[in-house]
């Protein structure tokens, strides 16, 4: 998807991104009630684009494709890259990205990338430790400490299936209104 394609509107933007499989599309229908999801652009089947997801007058969700489908970092960095790039760089109403890390499994080098990238160049970033539910109680404490070393940042423990997290999500969203 081309800028000159993103809608035009006055909203603040909150970016989601994490490879594929990471729970995007769990954590957006989590925190907010499908009927209520009003598409300000949807490609229909094209799960590789961007979707703009208006929350309210205000604020609009969008929903950057998952990455991490192609094995290779380079294939990674050709396709997916430059349509995350491009949007990340250069739209100005967006104020928070929030970065989808699997908490099983801790970040990917595709996850380290984005990360290490947008720190530099984007808006205010969020992690969010998503599945939290699978992680073992015993073994969460040292989930969140190789997180917040691999990431520099606190993560946001969030579960699509018992709804933890999902309130602190909800108000940061709604507190950059
Ligand atoms: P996406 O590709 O990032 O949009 O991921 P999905 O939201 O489609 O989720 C991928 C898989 O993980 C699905 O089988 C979901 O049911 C599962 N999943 C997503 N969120 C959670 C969660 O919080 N807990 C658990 N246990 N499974 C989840």
């Amino acid at each position: 998807m081309k800028p000159e394609e993103y809608p035009s509107h006055d909203r603040v933007e909150i970016a989601l991104a994490g490879r594929s499989n990471v729970g995007k599309s769990s954590l957006v229908n989590a925190i907010v009630p499908l009927k209520r999801l009003a598409y300000v652009s949807k490609q229909p089947g094209r799960t590789q684009t961007i979707n703009f997801y208006a929350l309210d007058e205000r604020l609009c969700l969008v929903d950057l494709p998952g990455y991490g489908y192609a094995k290779v970092p380079r294939k990674l960095r050709e396709s997916w890259g430059p349509m995350i790039e491009g949007y990340l760089r250069g739209r100005d109403q967006l104020r928070l990205l929030i970065a989808l890390v699997d908490a099983r499994h801790g970040p990917t080098s595709d996850d380290l990338t984005l990360w290490e990238w947008a720190r530099g160049n984007g808006p205010e970033l969020l992690a969010v430790a998503t599945k939290w539910d699978k992680v073992k109680k015993s073994e969460r404490a040292k989930r969140l400490r190789e997180m917040r070393e691999a990431l520099g940042v606190e993560p946001l423990p969030f579960s699509a299936t018992s709804g933890e997290g999902r309130d602190p999500l909800i108000q940061t969203i709604r507190s950059l209104a």
